[in-house]
This record gives C-alpha cells, sequence and structure tokens, in this order.
C-alpha cells in the first residue's frame, strides 16, 4: 500500500466539472485581476470566517507583509512572533526593517508561550503575529490581554487555520488582522497563489484594499505607497467553488485524526493536543517522537509520506544572524524541531491508510 502526504489529484477528481465550469467562466469574461469573482468570494468567506470584511490578496506571505504595513509597521520596530513557522512569518517582518523579536513555545500545542511573551516587550514593540500553528488557534485569551495591556496590534498568521476557532471565535477575528494563504496544499487551496486579510474595522479594510493596488485612491492617485498584492480572478473561482466543501473536508481531517489518536494511544508516539474548547483544521497531523530522522527514512521505505515541519527554527536560520540569536535561546522550540515528524491527513485518505501509516510508524518503534 502507498499513503502519499498529500493527493491533490484525488480531491481534484472530485469536484473536477464545477472547477473547471468556474474557470471557463472566468475566461468567458476576461476579467482576471480582481473583478466580479474576487468580490464574490471575499463576501462569502467573510461570512465564513465570521469577520465584517475580507480582503483578497496574492499570497499567505503578502497578507502578513500588508497587514504590517497597513499597521504601519517601521524599520526598527520590533514585532513579537514564534520561531516555529513557515518563514514567511518571520520573513515579512524583516522585509519591512522591523526586528522579528522570537518567544519560545508550549511544549504542548508548539504554539507561542503566552508566559513568555511580556518579558520580550520594549518600547519598540509595535505588534504580535501568532500563528495558529497545523490548525490550533493560538492562546489567544492570554495573548490578546498582553496585546491590550501594552497597546500592541495583533496580526494573525492564520494560514494553517481557516475554519479553526477558539471556544467559538474564528481564527481571524482575535486581532485587527487575519491573514490566511490559499497556497495549494492548505486545507482551501487555490490552483496557485493567493491569500486573505480578514478585520472588522472598516477604515484597516479600507487601507488594505487601498494597498493591495499600489496604495491607489481613487485610480491613479496615490497617498500612500503599497504594491501588486491582487488576487486574481480564476483563483477567487476556484476557491469559491472549494469553500463550499471545506467544512466537510476540515471534518474529515478531524475524523481521520482520531483514528490515529486511537492507534497510537499508549505507545512512545505523542500525538497532538488540542487544548480545551479549540477546533482544530489539522492542517498536519503532526507527531513527537524520538528517532524522528530514522523513523522519517523507515517512513519513506515503506511508501508512507511524511515531513518535517519545521526542522530548523528561524531564529537560528543564516538569513538573521545579525538579529543575534544562538542556540539555547529558545530551549523548547530547538528541542521539538528535532521531534516532530507530520503524517498524511488529507480529507480522502482511506481508513486503511491511515492504519497502514499509523502500524508502520508502530512497526518501527518495535523492531527498534
Ligand atoms: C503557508 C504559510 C504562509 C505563507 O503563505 P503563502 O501563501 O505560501 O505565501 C505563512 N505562514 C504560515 C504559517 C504558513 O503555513
Amino acid at each position: 500500500m502507498q499513503v502519499p502526504l498529500l493527493d491533490l489529484k484525488a480531491q481534484y477528481a472530485t469536484i473536477r466539472e464545477e472547477i473547471l465550469q468556474a474557470i471557463s467562466d472566468v475566461c468567458e469574461s476576461q476579467y482576471f485581476a480582481l473583478g466580479p469573482a474576487v468580490t464574490e468570494f471575499e463576501d462569502k468567506i467573510a461570512k465564513y470566517i465570521g469577520s465584517k470584511y475580507a480582503i483578497g490578496v496574492s499570497s499567505g506571505t503578502d497578507a502578513l507583509l500588508v497587514s504590517l504595513m497597513a499597521a504601519d509597521i517601521k524599520p526598527g520596530d520590533e514585532v513579537i512572533t514564534t520561531a516555529f513557522s513557515f518563514f514567511a512569518t518571520a520573513g515579512s517582518i524583516f522585509r519591512l526593517g522591523a526586528k522579528p523579536v522570537f518567544v519560545d513555545i508550549e511544549r504542548d500545542s508548539y504554539n507561542i508561550d503566552p508566559s513568555c511573551i511580556e518579558e520580550k516587550i520594549t518600547e519598540k514593540t509595535r505588534a504580535i503575529i501568532p500563528v495558529h500553528l497545523y490548525g490550533q488557534t493560538a492562546k489567544m485569551k492570554e495573548i490578546s490581554k498582553i496585546a491590550k495591556c501594552h497597546k500592541l496590534e495583533i496580526i494573525e498568521d492564520a494560514a494553517q487555520a481557516i475554519g479553526a476557532s477558539s471556544n467559538g471565535v474564528s481564527c481571524g477575528n482575535f486581532g485587527n488582522y487575519g491573514c490566511f494563504s490559499f497556497y495549494p496544499t492548505k486545507n482551501l487551496g487555490a490552483f496557485g497563489d493567493g491569500g486573505l486579510v480578514t478585520t472588522n474595522v472598516e477604515s484597516i479594510a479600507e487601507k488594505l484594499k487601498s494597498l493591495r493596488d499600489h496604495g491607489q485612491k481613487p485610480r491613479y492617485y496615490y497617498n500612500m505607497i503599497g504594491g501588486n498584492f491582487r488576487l486574481d480572478s480564476i483563483q477567487a473561482a476556484v476557491l469559491l467553488v472549494k469553500l463550499k466543501y471545506l467544512d466537510k473536508w476540515n471534518e474529515k481531517r478531524r475524523q481521520n485524526a482520531a483514528i490515529y489518536d486511537k492507534l497510537f494511544a499508549g505507545s512512545v508516539v505523542q500525538t497532538p493536543k488540542i487544548g480545551k474548547g479549540n477546533i482544530c483544521t489539522y492542517h498536519q497531523y503532526t507527531i513527537a517522537v524520538p528517532q524522528r530522522d530514522d523513523l522519517n527514512k523507515f517512513l519513506t521505505g515503506n511508501k508512507v509520506g511524511s515531513a518535517i515541519f519545521y526542522p530548523k527554527p528561524l531564529h537560528l536560520q543564516k538569513c538573521f544572524s545579525e538579529l543575534g540569536y544562538s542556540q539555547g535561546d529558545l530551549p523548547v522550540t530547538e528541542k521539538i524541531c528535532d521531534e516532530v515528524l507530520s503524517l498524511p491527513i488529507y480529507p480522502e485518505l482511506s481508513a486503511e491508510q491511515i492504519e497502514f501509516a499509523a502500524q508502520t510508524v508502530l512497526k518501527f518503534y518495535n523492531n527498534n
């Protein structure tokens, strides 16, 4: 049996006709940049997320960048975030000349540890970017309290968390900016790059809309400098089709996770721990294990897909060496980077495939 880490063809097969029709409609309209499909998508996804406004942008990375720009993050400003995330979280801060300030994570959730934030706040701190890693909401109640107390902007990196919530509040509504990615492998994936920023503040929505189109408002009049962060019509059309199925797909991911949880119970495998009140989207099903690299090789040899998100923490990346971090600065983050392994979790997996993947993991530990 083969169990790929992800099989986008399996999902495409279930919605092929609808998608091709939607793309064809855009081709007939010859409206490719923003346009009616993007507006319709923004309306529907704002309702889905429960935000007043949703602004389609060119990628998750650009969602973060344009949010930081809208929040007036300037050279020399400090932005608190996690070092256990995809590169874009910190890269977008650095690109604006601001300084990412890395805080350690919680052992259980892999998300930013609220109890480590306050000691990193200085007069230069302007914002916090919590990441809802693997689809689980960060501890937003605690983070919001700190942000409020120190007048910091919250920019959520919800790239892995579309449809996730905590105590009934959907990710993307905890701060003034919620950033999402529609990279093809995300839970809601486009046929190319795409992203979104959500907000509940009208003036911020207007600013984001202007900034995604070079800062113009009205057309050809510029009061601020933005960029080309526009979402394509074709991507919006594809996403409109897929959005209808997102809840079903996320539910299937949770069911798959429950099967793994059961099979790994009582073993050496540390399964994901979901906090009380959290609904997780399981963008990844990530275990923590001893001998992780050997297990990874064993799984590959047995045709079970697996991947390490992420092998090297951001604070130790070469490009950030000028920030002055060294090994030992974020002990939990560094330890976790050596232990995590993500297993196949996509909705179209069969129960047999999940069982095979889990049994192969357990076999490795029984043999070693
Ligand atoms: C995917 C991802 C991004 C970037 O999104 P792109 O659409 O690929 O630019 C940012 N942050 C996290 C946590 C992600 O997983």
